[in-house]
Order: C-alpha cells, then structure tokens, then sequence
C-alpha cells in the first residue's frame, strides 16, 4: 500500500471506534498475483492494499468496529497468516491514507460513490479538465457501438501494418516537412492534429461506456514535459484484465482509424495536409504503443501479464540484480511469487526495457542532444529575427514550435532516464547500506 499523507498520528487504544471513510471505495483486482491487492479508491487517490490491511478494510467493510474487534476477527480468520500484533500500527497508517478514521457508531454511514481520479494522474504534472463527465456522456454512449471487441481484434492488426507500410515509404520524409507547409495550411494542419489527440482519448472514455464502466472528463495537461489530453478512465480498474485491454486500446484504435481516413482523403484528393497527417497519426498510434513509457502500450503489457505496476517490477528487478552483483543480499521482487508462464512473458518484456533503455540513452547522448546543441544557436537566431520583423506572427510560432520540437523530447528523456536511475540507485544504496548497518531502527515496511 502506498501512503504519501504526513498528518500527526495518535496511538489508538484498543476499544477505539474504527471506520472507513465516507466516499471510500472497495474492489477486487485481477492480477496475475495469487494474492491479489484489494482496490480501494479514497478521496480520488487510489491505493493496492494488501496484507493486514486489506483484512483491516474488509472488516471495517460493513460497518464500524473497535481495533480489538478487529483483531480478534482477523485472528478468527487465519492466525497463522495474519500477525494481529501489526493491526494497531496497520490501522494507523490506514488513517494516515484517509482511508479509515476514528469515530463513533453514528458516524458510520455507508460508502458513497465519489471522485474518480484518472489511471495516469499520478505522471501528469499537472492537468485541468475540459469536457466534463456529463457533456462527453450523450457522445460517449453513440460511439460505444464501434468498439466491440470482434472488430477491435481484428481491425487493429490490418490498421497497423497499412500504417508500418506507409511509414516505412514516407513517414520521416514527411514529418521533415511539417515545417515547409504555408500559413493557412500549417494552421489547418495543427488543428486536425489536436482534434486526432482529442478523438484519441475520447476513444478511451466511449471504450469505457462499451465496457460498461463510467468515464471521468477529458483534459489537458503535462505528462513528464509532453504536453497531452487525457481521460480519466480509472474506473477501468473495477473491469477484469481483458475488458481492461479493450479501453486501453481504444485511444490507438480512433487514431489508427483516423490515419486510414486521412490516407483516404490524399489518395483521392492528393492533400499534402491529409498526407502528413496520416504520417503523424501514424506516429501517435507508434508511439501511444511505446510499452516502456506510461502510455496504451505500457497498461496493454501491464494488463495483459497481470501485473498492475511494471515500473515498479522492472526496478526491484534491476535492484535485485545490482545487489546481487555487489554480493548483497537484496529485496527479493514481487514477481518471483508469479505464475512461472507469466514471470518468462514478463522477463521477456523486461529484456526489452533494458535494450529500449540503452539504446534509447545511446541514441540520446551520442546522437541527438550533440545535433540539438549544435542547432540550437541557429533556431534561437530564427525566433528572434521572426519576432523582430513580425512579432507575434506565425512566422514567430513555427520558429517557437521547432525550438520546442527539440527541446520538449530531449527534456522527457532526461527526465525519464533520470527518474529511473535515481530511484533504482537510491533504493539499492539504502539496502546496502541497511546491510551494513543492521535495520533503521522505527521504520516500518509491510503489512
Ligand atoms: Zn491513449
């Protein structure tokens, strides 16, 4: 379970009233995991709660208890399992979480239905909504009908490799010359290129409508350095794995559909807009299927393995790895308990992540950032010589747009390079450095 609240804590007595919070949220997750976490959604936070903390929340579950209650129906259940000396501390850090409180029998309503938070807010560093839940709904509930998973299954495939084809002919000619279209045309093309980013995610919400699940507003917001919509479809984890994978391929589904639209259209009418524009959906659906970033891709691999956070696999992985390599005996990964025919599916993928992580930092250092460096001078004089004779012109735009066409990739890489190293090298630092030392004395992990 995570908690990232720092409210004061108060030592609970055994005869204390515990309750769960007005609004909290309960479901079961499907994982692949034989002791799947308990969901719980708490003030448009949503946590995996599992050990005696689920035991504590699903006893609190219809209605409130004493913390010795408690303990002594955790001890009915499996005494064994449960070591019900953790209960007090446990139910400690549940109220730090706003997930249960303290209180008496009247406060103890029933749970209401309430804040949904989006499956990916966590990595937006900031979002505001645009379209609310209740004006996408009548939208939402027409376009359900074209995601049903028979044709989702096999219009994918035949999308995609028209989309490989023509990338592979065109696409990096075409991206080049975004630059060299006309005022009038640049702008239309811009347009259509935020309606495809629109349409993606409104993919996403009418997916969640086909799957029977409710969907939160689209918005817009900064994810790593990338400016990007989203929709909240966090609902999605009350679905099982394969309806899951239904909304998280739905995004993908709108653009790739929207790419063959565009084709169509230059093919019939030779549009050099609708030529780079089905270059440029093309590469939204590539890279929305990236399974290394917290992208469609990443919740497709992730819900398809059963393993609701890879991120956090792939770094006790790498962790275990390292200790191991400097004869440390360290944290063994979550993972090691999964099914053996998911764990070889999974080390495959993390085989890919380590190669995607080299070469992509190969590729950025020695690649990329030298040819940035060196053009950024040139780029710089062009913004301001445009800003000088024209202003706020769109001469001056496209000239802002190419600095940020550099600069906003080189900025995510670092960031998501730096990210994982720093938390990879710290956490390993810190077991060595408890090996060393023997265990931090007041600090609590489990339960
Ligand atoms: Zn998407």
């Amino acid at each position: 379970m995570s908690t990232n609240t720092a409210s004061v804590m108060v030592p609970p007595t055994v005869e204390q009233l515990v309750i769960l919070r007005e609004g909290v949220e309960l479901g079961e997750f499907e994982t692949s995991f034989a002791d799947s976490p308990l969901w719980v959604s708490a003030r448009g936070k949503h946590f995996q709660v599992r050990g005696v903390a689920r035991e504590v929340v699903l006893c609190l579950r219809d209605g409130c208890r004493t913390v010795s209650e408690i303990r002594d129906a955790i001890a009915k259940t499996d005494p064994d399992r449960v070591p019900v000396d953790q209960v007090t501390e446990t139910v400690n850090r549940l109220v730090n979480s706003s997930i249960v409180q303290y209180g008496s029998e009247s406060s103890s309503s029933p749970p209401k239905g309430s804040g949904w938070k989006l499956r990916s807010a966590g990595y937006f560093a900031t979002y505001v909504p645009i379209l609310s839940q209740e004006r996408l709904r009548p939208i939402t509930t027409k376009l359900a009908v074209l995601f049903d998973p028979y044709w989702m299954v096999r219009l994918l495939p035949v999308l995609l490799i028209v989309q490989i084809v023509f990338w592979l002919n065109s696409g990096p000619r075409l991206i080049g010359s975004i630059a060299s279209l006309n005022q009038s045309r640049f702008l239309l093309f811009l347009l259509c290129n935020y309606a495809g980013l629109f349409l993606h995610e409104l993919g996403h919400a009418a997916a969640c409508t086909r799957c029977g699940v409710k969907h939160g507003p689209i918005g817009f917001g900064i994810y790593l350095v990338f400016p990007a919509f989203y929709a909240d479809v966090s609902d999605a984890w009350r679905l099982p794995n394969r309806k899951r994978m239904i909304i998280d391929a739905g995004g993908v589904y709108v653009t790739l559909i929207l790419a063959w639209i565009a084709l169509m259209v230059y093919l019939t009418t030779g549009s050099a807009v609708a030529e780079i524009l089905t270059a440029v959906y093309g590469l939204t659906a590539f890279f929305s299927l990236n399974p290394f970033l917290r992208m469609d891709g990443y919740w497709l691999v992730s819900d398809a393995l059963g393993i609701p956070n890879l991120m956090t696999a792939n770094r006790e992985v790498t962790e275990w790895g390292l200790s191991k390599l400097f004869r440390h005996n360290g944290r063994e990964p979550q993972i090691w308990c999964l099914p053996e025919r998911v764990r070889r599916m999974y080390f495959i993928y993390y085989s890919l992540f380590l190669v995607f992580l080299c070469y992509g930092t190969c590729v950025f250092y020695i690649w990329y950032l030298p040819r940035l460096l060196h053009s950024y001078p040139q780029l710089l004089l062009t913004f301001n010589s445009a800003y000088q004779t024209s202003g706020l012109s769109l001469a001056t735009i496209t000239a802002g747009f190419r600095i940020a066409l550099g600069t906003v990739p080189a900025v995510g890489m670092l960031i998501y390079t730096g990210r994982f190293l720093y938390r990879t090298m710290e956490s390993t630092g810190r077991a060595m450095w408890k090996a060393v030392r023997g265990p931090i004395a007041g600090l609590s992990v489990g339960g």
